[in-house]
């Protein structure tokens, strides 16, 4: 069957002019400026109605947040930023859009009433109480300087396309510039017969520009009929993941080791005048090393998934939530760092390009709890994480804990193929 697959490439590129180039610094300023504007009306609302920490944040509705072109109008007349209008409108609707995952993010983790590292310790040097503006989490605003900068436009009736290895990207009708044009290193093609859908550059630290070109193009996917080779994935705190042939996935412990250094270079960073030359040079090395585990950690990912993805006819995973993933204490850096939720999704892909199946078992399916020779349910192992081997009550069955769960996964996948309700998983 004729399908149509989605994927992105990511292309270092340089702006073809400096005109061009100002005009890209100015979609990421309307993209931070959009940003900010909701911050602050956020913060002045929760200021104003007495927020209590642990709360959820309001919906954008109930705090009445104004609509972007409500915000640019508001914000050219009080701050004569003309700008937001010369650049992609797509810049500053993008903005709301990431505000509202930030507010989403945040609900997820409002009852933690975590308070970031920083504000407790000015609370113990200084006796400055932390405010909501402090908890982990909370949207905040963006910076010009100290992170990448990015906007996201769309492709509307063919304004986005590649002529001679350079990208053109819409502009605005009241720009000057009317080309906007990146010259792209092009170290490999895009798909035959790929559609742009969306294109996002960015703009990292050093001043260099990359683009992120997400297409659509056809693809001749047959179906393997049905699938022989079944593997369960569990998702494991120590070792990544275990599998129902009780084998552990060694995850190269690539942050532990660059650990120290990294720790080094940012006390140096936390000494120097922050904005000031040494500081600039000094961050950049800090975000090398973190550029470079993510980098690391991505290839493994991908290696390892492509790896069972040609093993196995169906692989099948829970429905973790991917919260605590966060906690594995060899692979986090940070809660964003999505490791084991970008795996399976990179397994999928990988699954479905030869036609094969990728399974989810629902949330409610206790892989944990049953026992994986008799089908017992133990209630007991509920949220009890510190048991890592026990005994069946039922059937005296010795397990391991991961790998049972992970044989339950499997379990689920040849049940749902002997009773031929494997053409209603969705496997689009
Ligand atoms: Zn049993």
């Amino acid at each position: 069957m004729l399908e149509l697959v989605n994927r992105g490439y990511v292309y270092r590129a340089i702006p073809i002019s400096d005109e061009v180039e100002t005009y890209l610094r100015q979609c990421f300023g309307a993209d931070r400026k959009m940003y900010n504007l909701h911050v602050a009306y956020l913060y002045d609302y929760l200021e104003k109605n007495d927020y209590q920490i642990g709360d959820k944040l309001p919906s954008l509705k109930k705090i009445g947040m104004p609509t972007v072109s409500a915000f640019k109008k508001q914000a050219v007349s009080d701050d004569h930023v003309a700008y937001l209008y010369l650049v992609d409108a797509f810049a500053s609707n993008e903005a709301k859009q990431h505000f509202n995952k930030a507010v989403t993010a945040f609900n997820k983790i409002a009852y933690k009433k975590q308070y970031k590292k920083a504000a407790l310790k000015r609370q113990k040097t200084l006796g400055i109480e932390p405010t909501f503006r402090d908890l982990k989490g909370m949207p905040k605003f963006h910076s010009r300087k100290g992170s990448k900068a990015s906007y996201t436009t769309f492709n509307q009736n063919g304004n986005i396309y590649i002529e001679d290895d350079i990208l053109y990207l819409p502009s605005a009708q009241k720009s000057s510039v009317k080309a906007v044009g990146l010259k792209l290193h092009t170290h490999r093609p895009l798909p035959q017969g790929s559609k742009i859908k969306n294109v996002t550059v960015t703009m990292n630290m050093k001043g260099q520009f990359d683009v992120s070109i997400c297409v659509a193009f056809p693809k001749e996917i047959t179906s393997i009929g049905t699938p022989n080779r079944i593997l369960g994935i569990d998702y494991s705190q120590s070792y990544f993941f275990v599998d129902s042939e009780g084998k552990k996935a060694n995850y190269p412990q690539y942050y532990r080791k660059m650990k120290e250094r990294l720790a080094k270079e940012q006390r140096i960073l936390s000494r120097r005048v922050k904005g000031s030359n040494r500081w600039e040079k000094q961050r950049l090395i800090v975000s090398r090393l973190q550029n470079k585990v993510a980098n690391q950690r991505k290839d493994w990912l991908h290696k390892k998934a492509y790896t069972l993805a040609n093993r196995y006819d169906m692989i099948v995973v829970e429905n973790i939530d991917l919260r605590a993933i966060g906690q594995n204490k060899h692979y986090a850096i940070n809660q964003q760092d999505n490791g084991f939720g970008n795996f399976r999704l990179y397994i999928k892909y990988k699954l479905e390009q030869q036609g094969k199946y990728y399974v989810k078992a629902p949330k409610n399916f206790a892989s944990t709890q049953l026992c994986s020779t008799c089908s017992h349910k133990n209630t007991a192992l509920k949220g009890n994480v510190a048991v890592r081997e026990w005994d069946c009550p039922s059937c005296g069955a010795h397990l391991d804990r991961d790998i049972n769960a992970a044989f339950n996964l499997k379990h689920y996948g040849e049940y749902y193929t002997k009773d031929e309700i494997l053409l209603q998983i969705v496997v689009a």
